[in-house]
């Protein structure tokens, strides 16, 4: 079997960063400056590091960036007061509220509260249901990552079979939508599907996003399908690391560094007989913030009456 090509996540979101850039600088011709709003709730070291990221990320891009950072102890009601105070702001185009958020906050309510226009993550039921009925508009980063990736490296899906595993609001549910836009015939499964493999085994395309180190093995695996990768998982024991990485001197390096290794929902070893995958890191989450940057660029445009 040839060998599978690695779908790289960060060559293929300094393309769509780069594109995203040339469109900022065509708004601001148009005197236009695209602008985004992250609401970090209290100091979670994650949701810290991914805010940061995506700060920087729009100062790249030529995009007006705005943090707010309430403490824990906010309110939903404050909350709600700030989302409405960005959204009468003309020069913010996007909204995005960093999850997970403190237990006391209704975050279902929060995220209806962004209104449809400025939701660049596509959370929004308005935003859901564009999405199911094919009309224009946000759709989530993530699983609007993979479908971009596909089209940018000629993975064509229409006519395949296509499984996810996950049917999260996030990831599962949206990308299952996205490829069935896109004519793929889709099955989604999740922790009640009886014989998972079954139906993973006859997957043309497989989309993992589970939230388990590993959990997708090579005899789950169609030979040459096409494996993408959701997971994001930090392991800490180091005997799992060698279960899954042998003696790969890159992974013990990260470990004796970090004191953890990155892995995804796919074990390493099924990654051989795929035509296709996804790794982990540098594969589905490179692109998530470029996907960010190009959807409040398409939010400025939408808003101003311009097509998607
Ligand atoms: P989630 O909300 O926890 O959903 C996990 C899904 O997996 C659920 O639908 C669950 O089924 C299903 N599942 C759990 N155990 C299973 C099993 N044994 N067999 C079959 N299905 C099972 O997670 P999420 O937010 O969708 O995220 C999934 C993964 O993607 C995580 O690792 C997360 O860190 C990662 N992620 C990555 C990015 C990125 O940028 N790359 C973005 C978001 C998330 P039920 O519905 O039946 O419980």
């Amino acid at each position: 079997m040839e060998k599978p090509l690695v779908l790289d996540g960060v060559a293929i979101a300094a393309e769509i960063k780069a594109e995203v850039a040339g469109e900022v600088a065509q708004l601001s011709a148009e005197g236009i400056r695209p602008g985004l709003a992250v609401i970090l709730v209290g100091s979670v070291a994650a949701s810290e590091m991914y805010v940061r990221s995506k700060v920087k990320t729009c100062g790249e891009l030529g995009i007006y960036s705005e943090m707010l950072t309430p403490p824990e102890s906010v309110t939903t009601e404050e909350l709600l007061a700030m989302v409405d105070g960005l959204y009468a702001r003309e020069e913010i185009d996007g909204i995005l509220i960093q999850l997970p958020l403190p237990g006391h906050v209704d975050t279902k309510r929060l995220l209806e509260a962004v209104a449809p226009d400025k939701d660049v993550d596509g959370f929004h039921p308005v935003n859901v249901g564009r999405l199911q009925s094919g009309q224009p508009g946000l759709q989530p980063c993530t699983p609007a990552g993979v479908m971009e990736m596909l089209k940018r490296r000629g993975i064509l899906v229409a006519g395949k079979n296509a499984v996810v595993i996950g049917r999260s609001d996030i990831v599962g549910k949206p990308m299952a939508m996205l490829l069935l836009n896109a004519s793929a015939t889709v099955t989604v499964c999740h922790s009640k599907t009886a014989n998972l493999g079954g139906f993973t085994q006859a997957a043309d395309v497989l989309v993992a996003a589970i939230g388990r180190p590993g959990f997708v093995t090579e005899d789950m695996v169609k030979p040459g399908a096409v494996v993408i990768d959701v997971g994001i998982n930090r392991i800490t024991d180091e005997r799992k690391i060698a279960e899954f990485f042998g003696d790969d001197a890159g992974r013990a390096a990260t470990f004796a560094k970090r004191g953890s290794v990155v892995v995804g929902d796919v074990h390493p070893a099924a990654f051989a007989v795929s035509s296709a995958y996804t790794p982990v890191p540098g594969g589905v989450g490179a692109l998530t913030i470029a996907m960010l940057m190009s959807n409040t660029v398409k939010a400025a445009r939408l808003r101003r009456g311009g097509e998607s």
